[in-house]
């Protein structure tokens, strides 16, 4: 739909003209007209992001009598960057109609500022439930003769507890207003003010209800809680062009992951409510122009923020309540742009997902914890990206160009590759070196847990022995060599002349056999029936454990079979 269309003011369309504004986004299209020409409040379900300001910014300032010297419209916004960024879009608005005003007034600002703007009774305040509070106590703001009030981000500022205060609000305000309550989401209290103050009611919903943007993926990482920090960075590192918010539970852990972060060469900084306000809008500003890339956060800090283009958003820890997730998760995929939503999790807390999945009518996808090789393949064809594309200042380097060809033209295209990639790369490459698998295996959690409960053993030989001066250090030895894998539980160790007995738990066998059958030197194979069999389960497994049992060790069984059953005829026929 046009603006042209919906009877506007024409300084009003001249305004959003001069905006680059042509099509009316979805939620001004039910709201505007609505507003303009019905009686009825409105409660209308929209994320940040989708047009709201001048969902309800545009109709109140058209119905707005300039001439009339009292407050006409009064709206609470939870924070004061919210505030401030209201009043100037509403001021952009209608900087074509003369004469009107509109003031701000926050908390966190010298109040005296605010009491000289006031002085000059403004048409609108848009306002943090806080300072208005302590504004109409000094009878600095009169509500008596409101004709609009609107509630903007009200869940955020009931999360925050201005719900006491929201009342009160509400309460000095004429009834004869008409009320308008955007919110992401509907909590119960929510629907309470909607009940308690707003009269007949027409709710409308942008996207689904509760949902979370559109063009967001939702993706998690299971990982032992010791090992958050670590999935962090090979995220980031897997994400070499990340710009992103990374939210943590407490200040503590936000103030720790955000100087790790820097100690380890990151561009990050920290949000939290121990920093001043002046040091807050400071970091503010820097995660805006991208001075940041990755920015540190709580909750409570990271709600003034309002940026429209991150990449991704990290819970470092889920929140506890669902609704909080749809928060940080709508920070990005904003403006038609794809964004992430990356979760770490630890393996116990998998029900969560399933909870905000269910409110978010959304999958996730779980994802594996990328390894060394694969963090260090995408920053090695990010760099090479970079470098096809990194601007050539002809001019400034030419100077330099003979003399750079002289001190390198001994050495070949190949040589030169391989030159810059190590200049920029080794860092990576070193770092990620031995870097270990970080994923929790399914099988492994249950593994160790059957283990520890006493897991079925199982009988099995291999074909070494005292003959060839087997030791049950050297028979361990050997274990771990050709299984690579200290955790393979071996117990029992009985040496024969030719063989070696030992007991392994069922669920290594599998384990066992491959690493065997891998290494070829030496086979092994279950004891089925041997007189050295200690497992007091034995009868009942023999015909099933077959299948255990890899192809080289089978096939060499049967060879020792045939050999013995040769040298048996062989003695036979001696006799
Ligand atoms: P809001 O949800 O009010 O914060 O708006 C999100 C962004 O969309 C802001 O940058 C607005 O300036 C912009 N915007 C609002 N309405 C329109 C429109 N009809 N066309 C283009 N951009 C818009």
């Amino acid at each position: 739909m046009k603006f042209e269309d919906l009877n506007l003011k024409d300084e009003i369309l001249l305004a959003v003209k001069e905006l680059g504004y042509e099509q009316t986004m979805p939620i001004q299209e039910k709201a505007i007209p609505f507003m303009l020409n019905e009686e009825n409040d409105l409660v209308a379900l929209a994320q940040t992001g989708t047009g709201k300001t001048a969902a309800f910014g545009l109709p109140v300032l058209n119905m707005i009598d300039v001439g009339e010297r009292f407050t006409q419209a009064l709206v609470l916004s939870p924070t004061r960057e919210l505030c401030i960024q209201i009043a100037n879009d509403l001021k952009s608005y209608s900087k074509n109609i003369s004469d009107m005003h509109i003031v701000p007034v926050y908390g966190g600002e010298e109040i005296r500022i605010q009491l000289r703007q006031l002085d000059k009774t403004p048409h609108i305040i848009v306002a943090t439930p806080g300072r208005l509070i302590d504004l109409l106590r000094r009878s600095k703001v009169f509500l008596d003769a409101v004709r609009f009030v609107v509630l903007d981000e009200a869940d955020e500022m009931l999360n925050m507890g201005f719900k006491d205060d929201v009342e009160q609000i509400l309460g000095s305000t004429p009834e004869s207003r008409r009320t308008m309550l955007f919110s992401a989401t509907m909590p119960k209290e929510i629907s309470e003010i909607a009940n308690n103050y707003m009269k007949n009611r027409r709710e409308i919903t942008i996207g689904h209800r509760n949902s979370g943007a559109e063009n967001v993926e939702h993706i998690y990482y299971i990982a032992q809680a010791k090992h958050r920090y670590l999935v962090l960075k090979r995220i980031v590192d897997l994400n070499p062009d990340i710009y992103g918010i990374v939210f943590c539970r407490t200040r503590q852990e936000t103030k720790d992951v955000a100087e790790k972060l820097m100690q380890d060469g990151y561009n990050a900084d920290a949000l939290h409510g121990d920093l001043s306000q002046a040091q807050r809008d400071t970091v503010m500003q820097k995660f805006r122009i991208r001075n940041v890339q990755l920015l540190v956060a709580t909750d409570v800090a990271a709600r003034g923020l309002d940026v429209n283009d991150l990449t991704h958003v990290i819970n470092y820890n889920l929140p506890d309540d669902t609704e909080v997730y749809t928060h940080r998760s709508g920070r990005t995929g904003r403006a038609n742009k794809k964004g992430i939503s990356v979760s770490i999790i630890h393996s116990k807390e998998k029900h969560k997902i399933r909870e905000i999945e269910r409110m978010l009518k959304k999958e996730f996808t779980q994802q594996q914890i990328p390894n060394g090789l694969e963090v260090c393949k995408t920053q090695l064809f990010h760099l090479i990206e970079r470098m096809q594309h990194v601007e050539i200042n002809e001019e400034r380097i030419l100077p330099y160009l003979g003399q750079i060809n002289k001190q390198l033209d001994y050495l070949s295209k190949e040589e030169l590759m391989k030159r810059f990639v190590s200049l920029e790369f080794n860092r990576f490459l070193d770092y990620y070196k031995n870097a270990e698998d970080l994923n929790i295996r399914g099988k492994d959690v249950s593994d160790r847990q059957n283990r520890k409960k006493g897991g079925e053993k199982i009988r099995w030989k291999m074909n070494v022995g005292n003959r060839e001066g087997l030791t049950p250090r050297r028979f361990l030895g050997i274990i771990n060599d050709v299984t690579n894998d200290k955790s393979i539980n071996i117990g029992n160790i009985e040496i024969t002349n030719k063989f070696t007995f030992f007991d392994v738990y069922r669920d290594q066998v599998d384990q066992l056999v491959h690493a065997f059958d891998r290494h070829k030197i030496y086979t092994v194979a279950e004891a089925k029936g041997s007189k050295s069999v200690k497992n007091d389960r034995e009868p009942q497994r023999s015909a099933r454990n077959n299948k255990y049992r890899g192809n080289e060790a089978r096939k060499n069984e049967s060879l020792w079979r045939k050999k013995g059953r040769e040298k048996r005829k062989r003695k036979e026929q001696h006799k």
